[in-house]
């Protein structure tokens, strides 16, 4: 569809060059992987919502003083975003236990946590994400410890206005995995975030009804991902009038 050069294709997006030096456009597919890619499936609209959600996010946090990749949204699929090297880690905050938290942990699904928790994972696909601390970010030369600084402040930053968002929403934010990147202006380097702030990468559950609003609807086959989906976009504000979310909500 898009005559840009592709510079590389992930799991859910595409990234091509941008129309000047130093921007990326990120196109959302609406691909779903889940368990390290042996779950597929195609979520027809996903990638439409994923881009408006994640748009809404990082201009919120703009708005606060977090530096993100983000410069605007171009179309239903696609954003325009600073180019930067992407750190190889995934910082993952959490407030409830849920996922590989209860797994490794024994922390019963649903339990509020004591404090938020950030972790880091090493991104590589071939070794699943091998969760990994501080000691190995520094002695592989992953991270600086000014640059694993800002990230754990930028973090608990997100967590806070993320989940004073979504709480406004109904929703209560469970946990959710940022990434981010080196911005090179000039000879001065910046830590910002990059990647996206979606469904796909938060666990979103409804206040009151604890129903899963995000991408553990795919992972443990509960159906309704897309309509999941729209209702966050919906209660955000964001996809007013759109057909797909359901319409019996007034919250
Ligand atoms: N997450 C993500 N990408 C990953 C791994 C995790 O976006 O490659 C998100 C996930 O959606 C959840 C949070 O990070 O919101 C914590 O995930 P967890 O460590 O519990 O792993 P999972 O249960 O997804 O394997």
């Amino acid at each position: 569809m898009s005559r840009r050069k592709m510079i590389y294709e992930g799991k859910a997006k595409i990234l091509y060059e941008g129309p000047e030096p130093g921007t990326i456009v990120q196109y959302f597919k609406d691909d779903a992987t889940a368990f390290n890619n042996q779950k597929k499936a195609t979520l027809e609209g996903k990638g439409v919502l994923n881009n408006r959600i994640s748009e809404y996010i990082m201009l919120g946090l703009g708005r606060i003083g977090i530096p993100t990749h983000f410069i605007k949204r171009l179309n239903m699929r696609e954003q325009l975003v600073r180019q930067v090297e992407i750190i190889p880690l995934e910082v993952v905050c959490r407030n409830v236990a849920a996922g590989s938290i209860s797994q490794r942990l024994g922390v019963p699904e649903g339990d509020q946590l004591p404090r938020s928790i950030v972790e880091f994972y090493y991104k590589k696909d071939e070794l699943g994400d091998p969760m990994v601390s501080e000691e190995h970010i520094t002695a592989f030369n992953w991270a600086s410890t000014q640059e694993i600084d800002d990230m754990m402040a930028m973090t608990l930053r997100v967590n806070d206005f993320l989940s004073g968002l979504f709480s406004a929403a109904g929703i209560r934010l469970v946990d959710f995995k940022l990434e981010f990147g080196r911005l090179y202006e000039g000879d001065m380097v910046r830590t910002v975030l990059a990647d996206e702030i979606s469904p796909d990468s938060c666990r979103l559950w409804d206040m009151e009804t604890n129903e899963k609003m995000d991408k553990d609807r795919f992972r443990r086959d509960l159906g309704n991902v897309t309509e999941a989906y729209a209702d966050v976009a919906r209660r955000l504000g964001i996809m007013k009038e759109h057909g797909q979310a359901p319409t019996n909500e007034g919250k």
